[in-house]
């Protein structure tokens, strides 16, 4: 007789299925590094999908004789001129500042009021547990997303959001890029030039060798997730349900 296992009681939602998705990012090139080709891949689908960016990205270079101020403007030129090319057509600001140190229930409560704008069945946002992750905006802004998946359907949280069919909202799940346990695989063979595409508009952000660098290094990875799958290119992510997301003990092996 086989026994159930306790984590298969609570089954994956399926990312391809979401039909709006809220995506956040960190900084204005994250969601293009973790997860570009399935996002391309979603809005092909017709699926809607908005990007959250929860910093200005100010301090992202070496070059000391450029302001914090304008290097955020540039960024936010670069990200949008990236999201196009991915097909997402509408783009959330928090405009935190990079690189600072922020504030976890700040940047939640911003991700708990653009859920119930946005109403997404699924959210997308870096892997807060990913190891070795050094940079506080990343797992800042996984733990508030992961968070605010829990919590936004929450009447008494926030209610001074709910004005203006702000109202509390559930999503379905949370898919983690940038993961190093991931659950799903996306065939994103397709897109892949898109990615690659949206990666060379962040121009602050790279030289041309280091954009070879970074892109052969994702096509290696994405070659290593498709193995054995029967396709070439594969994203790869962790998606949980908010069930998983709090004292479910079996959720890193789900
Ligand atoms: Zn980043």
């Amino acid at each position: 007789m086989t026994q159930m296992k306790v984590k298969d009681l609570l089954p994956i939602p399926e990312l391809m299925e979401a039909r709006r998705v809220l995506c956040v990012q960190a900084h204005p090139d994250d969601a293009e590094i973790g997860a570009g080709a399935t996002v391309a891949k979603m809005t092909r689908a017709g699926t809607g999908v908005v990007y959250l960016t929860v910093t200005d990205g100010g301090v992202g270079t070496t070059d000391a004789a450029i302001t914090p101020a304008r290097l955020a403007r540039i960024r936010r030129r670069e990200g949008e001129e990236a999201a196009a090319v991915l097909g997402v057509r509408e783009m959330l600001w928090a405009d935190f500042p990079d690189g600072r140190g922020l504030e976890l229930f700040a940047v939640r409560e911003k991700v708990i009021e653009a859920v119930r704008q946005v109403r997404p069945d699924m959210l997308m946002v870096m892997d807060p547990w990913l190891p070795y992750e050094a940079h506080s905006d990343h797992r800042i802004t996984g733990l508030a997303v992961a968070e605010a998946a829990i919590m936004s359907g929450f009447p008494h949280l926030h209610p001074q959001q709910l004005a203006g069919g702000r109202e509390p909202h559930a999503p379905q799940a949370v898919a983690f890029y940038a993961t190093s346990r991931p659950n799903t695989f996306v065939d994103v063979t397709g897109t892949w030039p898109l990615k690659m595409e949206a990666l060379a508009k962040h121009e602050s952000q790279f030289t041309p060798e280091s954009l070879d660098m970074i892109g052969a290094y994702l096509a290696a990875k994405a070659r290593e997730h498709a193995a054995g799958r029967g396709y070439e290119m594969a994203e790869a992510f962790k998606v949980l349900t908010p069930t998983h997301l709090h004292m479910f003990e079996d959720a890193w092996q789900c």
